[in-house]
């Protein structure tokens, strides 16, 4: 079967030329299909599609199949439901984070996809929704055939603020100068004096904390709990909402619960998966991804309306952000990606951890080309680890964390390798602070608070001007 499905990915464009050659024959059969009942033709054509899409491409017979915006890979095989994109987590070799025996369905829609565009084409896709589940076991060419194309997504024209309605992090961010958050987690604890404990030591520090959403698929104090309990501590939290764990309702529910409570950042994630967090056993949700996460949360905040459509009261005023991961394949559509979630309504973007400046460099002058940088924040994730050895396993566990061997034997060669460690991340970020386009960092390193703040205060961050002009 996965033999099948990969050749369908290099034959992509022969596949592609033979679906479009069916084109003009389908409203030749519409006629036929509603004479004989729609009932009737969907009880022939289901089990022919199934038997036909599962022997090439696995299909799972979503009922809204969007094969030929994938490169002819199925997206449904994806281990996370991802439509509209890889996730940070996909290994060096271009395997899946959750399944690693297999490759990652996006790297190979990428593929796909530049077999049907040739090496000029682009190969964007467009912006899905999330899955309608009522369609699931439905027919494609069903839909086809009554003139209902799988749906998508129209960008968002985001609603010009002006500096009275903006929170202090969106006021930081269109300030021009270079911005600093940092990643705490919340406690393992019914107590809130250990979250703000953490969060007292970037007093003036920072212009945002970061709260995670069960980081790793590990259970701690709820991140809409934790950000709320900061803000009425007079603290700014970006609130992250991760997609593994609630579905559509619950989350809308959340973001509304959070703007009441005084949180103004929201971070659209896709979550890591359960498999390697303390919970195994639990069922994922992925009923979102980031992106159609960043599209419901954008719809609340600028048209007023949940993703069913129905109106808001109050909309929440919200600065949404997304996260991105230049670090991991399928490099190329990092950018693309990066590109839906800003056309889906992020304004802010925080990356995975910078351990490799080259490569960084490479992302960037990618994003300056096409002008990301002036569309949405770029904020640089970097951090540091206590020893070599803990870096070494961060980059062998911790999905989508690329550590260069040269950095490593660094650290490894040192006398006190935790101060080699520290001044590691320090060359970066002051690295980082002249590269255009970088609008700040985002500095994160689990349990490792103290060692944090000591480093953003000896870089002295937020007194510096960044080398960009004002996003949009
Ligand atoms: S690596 Fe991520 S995007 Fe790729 S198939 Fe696995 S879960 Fe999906």
């Amino acid at each position: 079967m996965l033999s099948l499905r990969l050749w369908s990915v290099r034959h992509a464009r022969r596949l592609q030329r033979a679906y479009a050659a069916l084109g003009p024959i389908v409203p030749l059969l519409a006629p036929v299909a509603r004479a004989a009942g729609w009932q009737r033709t969907a009880a022939w054509l289901r089990p022919m599609e199934r038997a036909a899409k599962g022997l090439l491409f696995d299909c799972r017979m979503c009922g809204e199949c969007v094969l030929s915006a994938t490169g002819m890979a199925c997206p449904m095989n994806c281990a996370k439901s991802m439509r509209n994109g890889p996730c940070g987590g996909v290994r060096a070799d271009g395997h899946c984070e959750v399944q690693p025996a297999l490759p990652c369905a996006w790297v190979q829609a990428t593929e796909g996809a530049r077999r049907i565009a040739g090496d000029q084409g682009d190969i964007g896709a467009p912006l899905l929704p999330a899955l309608d589940q009522r369609a699931r076991g439905s027919s494609s060419w069903v839909a086809l055939l009554q003139g209902r194309p799988a749906p998508t997504l129209q960008p968002l024209q985001p609603r010009q603020t002006d500096a009275a309605e903006q929170g202090p992090l969106e006021r930081a961010c269109n300030s021009g100068r270079f911005v600093v958050t940092v990643e705490v987690a919340p406690p393992d604890s019914a107590d809130p004096g250990a979250l703000l404990r953490r969060a007292a030591l970037f007093e003036g520090l920072v212009d945002a904390i970061n709260i995670t959403d069960g980081a790793g698929g590990n259970c701690h104090m709820s991140s809409v709990a934790a950000s709320a309990i900061l803000a009425a501590h007079g603290h700014v939290p970006v609130y992250q909402v991760a997609c593994r764990d609630r579905n559509r309702i619950a989350i809308q529910g959340d973001i509304l619960g959070a703007a009441a409570l005084g949180v103004r950042n929201l971070l659209c994630l896709t979550g890591d998966d359960v498999s390697q967090g303390d919970h195994p056993q639990a069922k994922p949700v992925f009923d979102l991804d980031a992106v159609s996460l960043l599209h419901v949360a954008s719809s609340m905040c600028h048209s007023g309306v949940y993703a069913s459509g129905r109106k808001l009261e109050l909309a929440p005023q919200l600065f949404l952000g997304a996260s991105v991961n230049p670090f991991v394949p399928p490099y190329v559509e990092r950018i693309a990606n990066l590109e839906k979630k800003i056309l889906a309504g992020a304004r802010f973007i925080q990356t995975q951890f910078c351990f490799d400046l080259a490569m960084f460099e490479d992302f960037m002058r990618e994003v300056r080309r096409r002008q990301l940088h002036r569309r949405a924040h770029i904020i640089v994730g970097v951090g540091t680890l206590g020893s070599a050895r803990a870096l070494a396993w961060m980059a062998a566990h911790v999905p989508g964390v690329h550590v260069p061997a040269t950095l490593l034997a660094r650290i490894e060669a040192a006398a006190d390798q935790q101060a080699q460690a520290t001044r590691c991340c320090i060359e970066t970020i002051q690295a980082l602070s002249a590269i255009e386009g970088v609008a700040g960092v985002h500095v994160m390193g689990h349990r490792n608070e103290n060692v944090l703040a000591e480093i953003i205060a000896e870089c002295d961050l937020r007194s510096r001007q960044r080398l960009q002009g004002a996003a949009i």
